[in-house]
C-alpha cells in the first residue's frame, strides 16, 4: 500500500515527536502541550487500542489477513488533554488495559498491517483537525503530519529507555523490558508501511544525559522559534 497523501495541512500548529518506545516521548509530549496549552494525540494508545480490541474479539494477530479484515471495525475516541487523555474501544475505558504485557507484546505485528495503519491515520488525522496540537508516535512527522511546524526525533540509550519504562510498569524486570523494547524498535523500524524513521526536517535530540523538564525546555525553545520566525 502506497501511503496517503498528507490532507491539507491545518492552520495551527502541529508538533511532531517521534522516536522508539521509552526515549521519553509521552512524558515530553504532554508536558511541551501543557506548557504550551495545546492539546495531546497519543497515536501508540490508539494502536495499542486497536491491539486491545483485536485480542478481545479472539483475532490472532499474527494473522494479518485476519487483522486486516476486521480494522474497520473498533470505535476508537482518543482524548487530548494532556493532563489526562484517555482513551475508549467501543465505549470501554481502556486507558490502563492498553498498557499490559499481552498487549505490548500483540501491539507491533498489529501495527504492521496496513489496514490497520490505514484506518487510523484517518482518525488521527481528524482528531488533528485545524492543529494546535503535540502528535506522539513513530511516523508523524514522516506520514501523518509532514507538514508538521515542529518535527522533533527522540532517543535515549537503550540502558536509560528501559530504566524509564520499568520504573512506569512499577519496577519490572529490566533486563526482560530491555529485550522487549529492542524487539519492538526491530520490528517497528523494519516495516514497510511507514517505519520508525528520523523524519526530513526534524531535530534530533538525545534525551539520556537530561531531566524531563530540560527536554520540554528544548522543544518549547523550537516551538518558540518557529513561532519568532511566523
Ligand atoms: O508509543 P507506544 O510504545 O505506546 O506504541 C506502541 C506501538 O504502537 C509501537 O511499538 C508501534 O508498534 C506502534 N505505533 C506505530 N505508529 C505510531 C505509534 C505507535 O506503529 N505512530
Amino acid at each position: 500500500m502506497s501511503t496517503t497523501p498528507a490532507e491539507t495541512p491545518p492552520g495551527g500548529l502541529v508538533v511532531a515527536i517521534d522516536g522508539p518506545s521509552g526515549s521519553g516521548k509521552s512524558s515530553t509530549s504532554r508536558g511541551v502541550a501543557s506548557r504550551l496549552g495545546l492539546r495531546y494525540l497519543d497515536t501508540g494508545a490508539m494502536f495499542r487500542g486497536m491491539t486491545w480490541w483485536m485480542l478481545r474479539e479472539g483475532v490472532d494477530v499474527h494473522d494479518a489477513a485476519a487483522v486486516a479484515a476486521r480494522a474497520g471495525e473498533p470505535e476508537i475516541l482518543s482524548g487530548t488533554d494532556p493532563r489526562g487523555p484517555g482513551i475508549a474501544v467501543d465505549g470501554v475505558d481502556v486507558s490502563v488495559a492498553i498498557r499490559t504485557d499481552e498487549v505490548t507484546s500483540a501491539v507491533s505485528p498489529v501495527s504492521v498491517v496496513p489496514e490497520v495503519r490505514a484506518r487510523l491515520l484517518e482518525l488521527q488525522r481528524a482528531v488533528i483537525g485545524a492543529g494546535g496540537i503535540v502528535v506522539e508516535g513513530r511516523d508523524i512527522g514522516s506520514v501523518v503530519a509532514p507538514y508538521a511546524q515542529v518535527k522533533v526525533y527522540l532517543t535515549a540509550d537503550p540502558g536509560a529507555r528501559a530504566e524509564r519504562r520499568a520504573a512506569e510498569e512499577g519496577g519490572s524486570d529490566l533486563d526482560a523490558t530491555r529485550a522487549s523494547l529492542l524487539s519492538r524498535d526491530r520490528i517497528d523500524s523494519g516495516r514497510a508501511t511507514a517505519p520508525l524513521v528520523m523524519a526530513d526536517g526534524a531535530v534530533h535530540v538525545d534525551t539520556t544525559p537530561y531531566t524531563l523538564d530540560e527536554v520540554v525546555d528544548q522543544v518549547v525553545s523550537l516551538v518558540e522559534a518557529v513561532g519568532e520566525r511566523a
